[in-house]
Protein backbone atom coordinates (compact mmCIF):
# COMPACT_ATOMS: atom_id res chain seq x y z
CA UNK A 1 0.00 0.00 0.00
CA UNK A 2 1.55 3.63 -0.71
CA UNK A 3 2.53 5.46 2.09
CA UNK A 4 -0.95 7.56 3.78
CA UNK A 5 1.86 10.34 4.60
CA UNK A 6 5.12 11.48 4.04
CA UNK A 7 8.12 10.88 5.88
CA UNK A 8 8.90 14.71 5.89
CA UNK A 9 6.43 17.13 4.34
CA UNK A 10 7.76 20.48 3.39
CA UNK A 11 4.48 21.68 2.33
CA UNK A 12 2.72 23.31 5.79
CA UNK A 13 6.24 25.10 6.29
CA UNK A 14 5.67 26.77 3.44
CA UNK A 15 1.97 27.55 3.87
CA UNK A 16 2.89 28.18 7.12
CA UNK A 17 5.02 31.47 5.76
CA UNK A 18 2.87 32.13 2.83
CA UNK A 19 3.94 34.46 0.52
CA UNK A 20 7.61 35.23 2.74
CA UNK A 21 9.75 32.94 0.07
CA UNK A 22 8.45 34.18 -2.80
CA UNK A 23 8.55 37.46 -1.59
CA UNK A 24 12.12 37.30 -0.51
CA UNK A 25 13.56 35.00 -3.44
CA UNK A 26 11.99 38.05 -5.58
CA UNK A 27 13.89 40.77 -4.01
CA UNK A 28 17.18 38.56 -4.93
CA UNK A 29 15.58 38.45 -8.31
CA UNK A 30 15.07 42.08 -8.46
CA UNK A 31 18.70 43.06 -6.82
CA UNK A 32 20.46 40.57 -8.97
CA UNK A 33 23.44 39.78 -6.80
CA UNK A 34 22.81 35.78 -7.17
CA UNK A 35 26.63 34.93 -5.50
CA UNK A 36 27.57 37.15 -2.36
CA UNK A 37 24.32 38.86 -2.33
CA UNK A 38 23.49 40.97 0.92
CA UNK A 39 21.53 37.75 2.30
CA UNK A 40 24.31 35.88 2.99
CA UNK A 41 26.06 37.63 5.11
CA UNK A 42 22.61 38.68 7.22
CA UNK A 43 22.30 35.00 6.69
CA UNK A 44 25.57 34.10 8.41
CA UNK A 45 25.20 36.78 11.01
CA UNK A 46 21.78 35.20 12.36
CA UNK A 47 23.01 31.64 12.04
CA UNK A 48 25.77 32.53 14.36
CA UNK A 49 23.69 34.30 16.84
CA UNK A 50 21.30 31.23 17.03
CA UNK A 51 23.79 29.15 17.62
CA UNK A 52 26.29 31.18 19.83
CA UNK A 53 29.38 30.65 17.11
CA UNK A 54 31.77 33.42 16.78
CA UNK A 55 31.70 32.92 13.01
CA UNK A 56 29.35 31.03 9.76
CA UNK A 57 31.12 30.56 6.55
CA UNK A 58 28.12 29.16 4.85
CA UNK A 59 29.23 27.03 1.55
CA UNK A 60 27.62 25.08 -0.98
CA UNK A 61 26.79 21.84 1.01
CA UNK A 62 27.32 19.66 4.28
CA UNK A 63 29.60 17.72 2.55
CA UNK A 64 31.53 20.88 1.00
CA UNK A 65 31.43 22.24 4.76
CA UNK A 66 33.50 19.44 5.63
CA UNK A 67 35.73 19.10 2.97
CA UNK A 68 36.64 22.98 3.21
CA UNK A 69 37.92 22.76 6.60
CA UNK A 70 39.81 20.04 6.05
CA UNK A 71 41.73 22.55 3.39
CA UNK A 72 41.75 24.90 5.72
CA UNK A 73 43.24 22.56 8.45
CA UNK A 74 45.74 21.70 6.12
CA UNK A 75 45.04 18.21 5.84
CA UNK A 76 46.13 16.07 2.99
CA UNK A 77 47.70 12.84 1.94
CA UNK A 78 49.01 10.83 4.60
CA UNK A 79 46.94 12.15 7.08
CA UNK A 80 44.69 9.90 8.84
CA UNK A 81 41.51 10.69 10.52
CA UNK A 82 38.96 8.84 12.79
CA UNK A 83 35.52 9.11 11.81
CA UNK A 84 32.95 6.74 12.51
CA UNK A 85 31.77 3.48 10.99
CA UNK A 86 28.16 4.17 12.02
CA UNK A 87 27.30 7.83 10.04
CA UNK A 88 26.02 8.90 6.45
CA UNK A 89 28.14 8.40 3.90
CA UNK A 90 29.46 12.30 3.81
CA UNK A 91 31.34 12.52 6.58
CA UNK A 92 34.30 9.73 5.31
CA UNK A 93 33.88 10.97 2.06
CA UNK A 94 35.08 14.67 2.93
CA UNK A 95 38.22 12.87 4.78
CA UNK A 96 38.66 10.77 1.04
CA UNK A 97 38.20 14.43 -1.10
CA UNK A 98 40.43 16.07 0.91
CA UNK A 99 43.30 13.44 -0.11
CA UNK A 100 43.35 12.12 3.87
CA UNK A 101 42.83 8.07 4.83
CA UNK A 102 39.35 7.55 7.23
CA UNK A 103 39.92 5.40 9.63
CA UNK A 104 36.84 3.98 11.15
CA UNK A 105 35.61 4.37 14.81
CA UNK A 106 32.72 1.99 16.32
CA UNK A 107 29.79 3.85 17.73
CA UNK A 108 27.87 3.43 21.29
CA UNK A 109 25.22 0.78 21.14
CA UNK A 110 22.82 3.26 23.38
CA UNK A 111 23.36 6.87 21.88
CA UNK A 112 24.57 5.36 18.28
CA UNK A 113 27.48 8.10 18.30
CA UNK A 114 30.96 8.17 19.19
CA UNK A 115 31.85 8.40 23.16
CA UNK A 116 35.05 9.03 24.80
CA UNK A 117 35.68 5.21 24.67
CA UNK A 118 35.13 4.89 21.07
CA UNK A 119 37.57 7.28 20.46
CA UNK A 120 39.97 5.82 22.63
CA UNK A 121 39.94 2.51 21.58
CA UNK A 122 39.84 3.29 17.95
CA UNK A 123 42.93 5.51 18.75
CA UNK A 124 44.92 2.62 20.09
CA UNK A 125 44.59 0.30 17.66
CA UNK A 126 45.14 2.02 15.13
CA UNK A 127 48.41 2.98 16.51
CA UNK A 128 49.47 -0.63 17.57
CA UNK A 129 50.22 -1.43 14.14
CA UNK A 130 52.08 0.67 10.82
CA UNK A 131 51.45 4.08 10.33
CA UNK A 132 50.89 7.49 11.14
CA UNK A 133 48.56 7.99 14.36
CA UNK A 134 45.17 10.09 13.53
CA UNK A 135 45.74 13.83 13.65
CA UNK A 136 42.08 15.01 13.98
CA UNK A 137 38.38 13.31 14.35
CA UNK A 138 35.46 13.80 13.30
CA UNK A 139 32.62 13.01 15.27
CA UNK A 140 28.69 12.68 14.36
CA UNK A 141 26.04 14.17 16.37
CA UNK A 142 23.79 11.40 14.77
CA UNK A 143 19.73 11.73 14.32
CA UNK A 144 20.24 15.04 15.92
CA UNK A 145 21.47 14.52 18.96
CA UNK A 146 24.85 16.41 20.24
CA UNK A 147 27.95 14.05 21.11
CA UNK A 148 29.95 14.93 24.43
CA UNK A 149 31.61 18.03 22.77
CA UNK A 150 34.00 18.58 25.65
CA UNK A 151 34.74 14.72 26.89
CA UNK A 152 35.71 13.99 23.15
CA UNK A 153 37.74 17.12 22.27
CA UNK A 154 39.89 16.61 25.82
CA UNK A 155 40.44 13.18 24.73
CA UNK A 156 41.40 13.79 21.28
CA UNK A 157 43.55 16.50 22.60
CA UNK A 158 45.32 13.80 25.06
CA UNK A 159 46.28 12.27 21.53
CA UNK A 160 47.64 15.10 19.50
CA UNK A 161 44.26 15.33 17.51
CA UNK A 162 42.07 18.04 16.73
CA UNK A 163 37.79 18.01 16.32
CA UNK A 164 35.72 19.02 13.90
CA UNK A 165 31.84 17.61 14.67
CA UNK A 166 29.43 16.67 11.69
CA UNK A 167 26.73 18.83 13.12
CA UNK A 168 24.77 18.57 9.87
CA UNK A 169 21.67 16.96 11.81
CA UNK A 170 21.80 18.89 14.53
CA UNK A 171 21.87 23.03 13.81
CA UNK A 172 19.77 24.15 17.07
CA UNK A 173 20.59 20.78 18.86
CA UNK A 174 21.68 21.56 22.60
CA UNK A 175 24.28 19.67 25.16
CA UNK A 176 24.50 20.61 28.94
CA UNK A 177 22.25 23.42 28.04
CA UNK A 178 24.76 24.93 25.40
CA UNK A 179 24.09 25.42 20.95
CA UNK A 180 26.72 23.79 18.72
CA UNK A 181 28.22 26.75 17.84
CA UNK A 182 28.82 26.78 21.18
CA UNK A 183 30.61 23.68 22.21
CA UNK A 184 32.58 23.21 19.18
CA UNK A 185 36.21 25.31 18.17
CA UNK A 186 34.73 23.87 14.14
CA UNK A 187 31.46 21.93 13.20
CA UNK A 188 29.73 22.13 10.14
CA UNK A 189 26.10 21.66 9.10
CA UNK A 190 24.29 21.39 6.06
CA UNK A 191 20.90 22.68 4.97
CA UNK A 192 20.29 19.89 3.13
CA UNK A 193 15.85 20.12 2.36
CA UNK A 194 14.83 17.50 4.84
CA UNK A 195 17.55 18.09 7.39
CA UNK A 196 16.27 20.51 10.54
CA UNK A 197 16.99 23.43 8.95
CA UNK A 198 16.41 22.98 4.95
CA UNK A 199 16.67 25.18 2.17
CA UNK A 200 15.29 24.48 -1.54
CA UNK A 201 18.55 23.07 -3.06
CA UNK A 202 22.08 22.47 -1.27
CA UNK A 203 23.70 24.33 1.52
CA UNK A 204 26.03 24.29 4.44
CA UNK A 205 28.03 25.82 6.67
CA UNK A 206 30.60 25.77 9.03
CA UNK A 207 30.70 27.09 12.56
CA UNK A 208 33.92 28.66 14.03
CA UNK A 209 34.56 29.67 17.56
CA UNK A 210 38.00 30.83 19.30
CA UNK A 211 40.00 30.24 15.76
CA UNK A 212 40.84 32.58 12.94
CA UNK A 213 39.89 29.93 10.42
CA UNK A 214 36.75 31.57 9.09
CA UNK A 215 38.95 34.13 6.59
CA UNK A 216 40.61 30.93 4.91
CA UNK A 217 37.59 29.52 4.93
CA UNK A 218 36.10 32.16 2.96
CA UNK A 219 39.15 32.44 0.37
CA UNK A 220 38.92 28.62 0.04
CA UNK A 221 35.18 28.71 -0.72
CA UNK A 222 35.81 30.97 -3.25
CA UNK A 223 38.90 30.35 -5.55
CA UNK A 224 41.47 30.96 -3.12
CA UNK A 225 40.96 34.60 -3.75
CA UNK A 226 41.34 37.16 -0.52
CA UNK A 227 39.11 40.14 -1.14
CA UNK A 228 40.45 41.17 -3.89
CA UNK A 229 39.06 39.75 -7.17
CA UNK A 230 41.25 37.68 -9.20
CA UNK A 231 44.37 37.65 -6.56
CA UNK A 232 45.24 33.65 -5.83
CA UNK A 233 46.97 32.95 -2.38
CA UNK A 234 46.09 29.26 -2.51
CA UNK A 235 44.02 26.35 -3.72
CA UNK A 236 40.20 26.82 -3.34
CA UNK A 237 37.43 25.75 -4.77
CA UNK A 238 33.88 27.09 -5.82
CA UNK A 239 31.70 26.50 -2.79
CA UNK A 240 29.16 29.68 -2.29
CA UNK A 241 26.05 29.38 -1.07
CA UNK A 242 23.79 30.94 -3.58
CA UNK A 243 21.99 34.18 -2.54
CA UNK A 244 18.33 32.96 -3.13
CA UNK A 245 19.37 30.12 -0.57
CA UNK A 246 20.35 32.62 1.75
CA UNK A 247 17.34 34.30 1.53
CA UNK A 248 14.97 31.25 1.94
CA UNK A 249 16.99 30.30 5.26
CA UNK A 250 16.37 33.90 6.58
CA UNK A 251 12.73 33.16 6.49
CA UNK A 252 12.94 29.41 7.55
CA UNK A 253 15.27 30.68 10.08
CA UNK A 254 12.42 32.83 11.86
CA UNK A 255 10.61 29.39 12.38
CA UNK A 256 13.39 27.21 13.86
CA UNK A 257 12.42 27.24 17.60
CA UNK A 258 9.28 26.36 17.05
CA UNK A 259 9.92 23.67 14.79
CA UNK A 260 12.02 22.61 17.03
CA UNK A 261 9.78 22.66 19.93
CA UNK A 262 7.06 20.68 17.84
CA UNK A 263 9.84 17.91 17.12
CA UNK A 264 10.65 17.97 20.53
CA UNK A 265 6.99 17.27 21.78
CA UNK A 266 6.36 14.39 19.12
CA UNK A 267 9.75 12.77 20.30
CA UNK A 268 8.19 12.61 23.45
CA UNK A 269 5.26 11.21 22.32
CA UNK A 270 6.73 8.60 20.67
CA UNK A 271 8.75 8.04 23.21
CA UNK A 272 5.83 7.68 25.89
CA UNK A 273 3.84 5.32 23.72
CA UNK A 274 7.13 3.25 22.80
CA UNK A 275 9.37 3.05 25.23
CA UNK A 276 9.45 -0.52 26.96
CA UNK A 277 8.49 -2.21 23.78
CA UNK A 278 10.64 -0.85 21.46
CA UNK A 279 14.58 0.36 22.41
CA UNK A 280 13.44 3.95 21.93
CA UNK A 281 16.46 7.07 21.69
CA UNK A 282 18.16 7.80 24.64
CA UNK A 283 18.88 11.27 25.00
CA UNK A 284 21.01 12.23 28.34
CA UNK A 285 19.84 14.70 30.59
CA UNK A 286 21.05 18.56 29.82
CA UNK A 287 20.39 17.76 25.84
CA UNK A 288 17.91 18.36 23.62
CA UNK A 289 18.19 16.64 19.96
CA UNK A 290 17.07 18.41 16.56
CA UNK A 291 15.26 15.00 16.38
CA UNK A 292 16.74 15.17 12.51
CA UNK A 293 15.51 11.45 12.69
CA UNK A 294 13.61 9.59 15.30
CA UNK A 295 15.15 6.19 15.40
CA UNK A 296 14.08 3.04 17.54
CA UNK A 297 16.13 0.15 17.64
CA UNK A 298 14.23 -3.68 17.14
CA UNK A 299 14.78 -7.17 16.67
CA UNK A 300 12.32 -8.07 14.01
CA UNK A 301 12.93 -5.41 11.38
CA UNK A 302 11.28 -7.00 8.65
CA UNK A 303 8.09 -7.98 10.08
CA UNK A 304 7.41 -4.79 11.25
CA UNK A 305 8.47 -3.13 7.95
CA UNK A 306 6.09 -5.02 6.72
CA UNK A 307 3.06 -3.76 9.15
CA UNK A 308 3.88 -0.30 8.27
CA UNK A 309 3.32 -0.93 4.88
CA UNK A 310 0.61 -2.52 5.31
CA UNK A 311 -0.57 0.40 7.27
CA UNK A 312 0.61 3.16 4.63
CA UNK A 313 2.80 3.94 7.09
CA UNK A 314 6.28 5.66 5.68
CA UNK A 315 9.30 4.74 7.43
CA UNK A 316 13.22 4.40 6.51
CA UNK A 317 16.49 3.23 7.51
CA UNK A 318 19.47 5.80 8.60
CA UNK A 319 22.02 3.24 7.40
CA UNK A 320 21.07 -0.12 5.94
CA UNK A 321 25.37 -0.74 6.10
CA UNK A 322 27.92 0.33 8.84
CA UNK A 323 30.39 2.58 6.55
CA UNK A 324 33.12 -0.10 6.55
CA UNK A 325 30.71 -2.28 5.15
CA UNK A 326 30.10 0.07 2.15
CA UNK A 327 31.80 -1.14 -1.25
CA UNK A 328 32.96 2.35 -1.69
CA UNK A 329 34.93 2.15 2.27
CA UNK A 330 35.51 -1.60 2.35
CA UNK A 331 39.51 -0.95 1.72
CA UNK A 332 39.67 1.77 4.29
CA UNK A 333 41.06 0.70 8.08
CA UNK A 334 38.12 -0.24 10.45
CA UNK A 335 40.89 -1.42 13.23
CA UNK A 336 38.24 -2.27 16.35
CA UNK A 337 36.17 -4.40 13.33
CA UNK A 338 32.94 -1.21 14.95
CA UNK A 339 30.79 -4.48 15.93
CA UNK A 340 28.02 -1.96 17.18
CA UNK A 341 27.88 -0.21 14.18
CA UNK A 342 27.45 -3.41 12.03
CA UNK A 343 24.52 -4.45 14.48
CA UNK A 344 22.87 -1.19 14.74
CA UNK A 345 23.20 -0.97 10.53
CA UNK A 346 20.48 -4.14 10.76
CA UNK A 347 18.27 -2.92 14.06
CA UNK A 348 18.22 0.56 12.95
CA UNK A 349 14.11 1.59 12.50
CA UNK A 350 13.29 5.61 11.46
CA UNK A 351 9.97 6.83 11.76
CA UNK A 352 8.38 9.80 10.43
CA UNK A 353 8.93 12.94 12.43
CA UNK A 354 9.10 16.60 11.04
CA UNK A 355 7.52 19.36 12.55
CA UNK A 356 4.23 19.64 11.13
CA UNK A 357 3.44 15.68 11.72
CA UNK A 358 -0.65 15.36 12.95
CA UNK A 359 -1.21 13.63 15.94
CA UNK A 360 -2.93 11.48 13.88
CA UNK A 361 -0.90 10.40 11.57
CA UNK A 362 1.39 9.98 14.32
CA UNK A 363 -0.69 7.77 16.31
CA UNK A 364 -1.49 5.76 13.24
CA UNK A 365 2.17 5.10 13.66
CA UNK A 366 2.60 4.08 16.95
CA UNK A 367 -0.72 1.90 16.45
CA UNK A 368 0.33 -0.27 13.69
CA UNK A 369 3.52 -0.28 15.43
CA UNK A 370 2.25 -1.88 18.43
CA UNK A 371 -0.83 -3.99 17.09
CA UNK A 372 1.05 -7.35 18.41
C1 LIG B 1 23.35 15.26 5.39
C2 LIG B 1 24.65 14.93 6.00
C3 LIG B 1 25.87 15.36 5.45
C4 LIG B 1 26.00 15.99 4.11
O1 LIG B 1 25.26 17.07 3.86
P1 LIG B 1 24.94 17.52 2.34
O2 LIG B 1 24.45 18.91 2.53
O3 LIG B 1 23.93 16.58 1.80
O4 LIG B 1 26.23 17.48 1.60
C5 LIG B 1 27.03 15.10 6.14
N1 LIG B 1 27.02 14.40 7.29
C6 LIG B 1 25.89 13.95 7.83
C7 LIG B 1 25.96 13.21 9.13
C8 LIG B 1 24.66 14.18 7.21
O5 LIG B 1 23.54 13.72 7.75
Amino acid sequence: MPSAFAFVDLAPQRARLGTRIDDAIGRVLDHGRFVAGPEVDRLERELGAFVHAEHVVTCASGTDALVLTLMALGVGRGDRILVPSFTFAATAEAVVLAGAEPIFMDVDLESCNVEVQNLEDAYAACTDHAGPPPVGCIPVDLFGCPVDYQALASAGARKGMWMLVDAAQSFGALRDGRPVGDLARIATTSFYPAKPLGCYGDGGAVLVRGHDLDALLRSIRNHGQDSRYSIHDRIGTTSRLDTIQAAILLEKLSLLNAELAARNRLAKRYTTHLAGRFETPHIPSGTQSTWAQYTIRVDDRDDLIDRLDRAGVPWAIHYERSLPEQTAYKDYRDPTGSPNAKALARRVLSLPIHPYLTENHQDRVIESLCEA
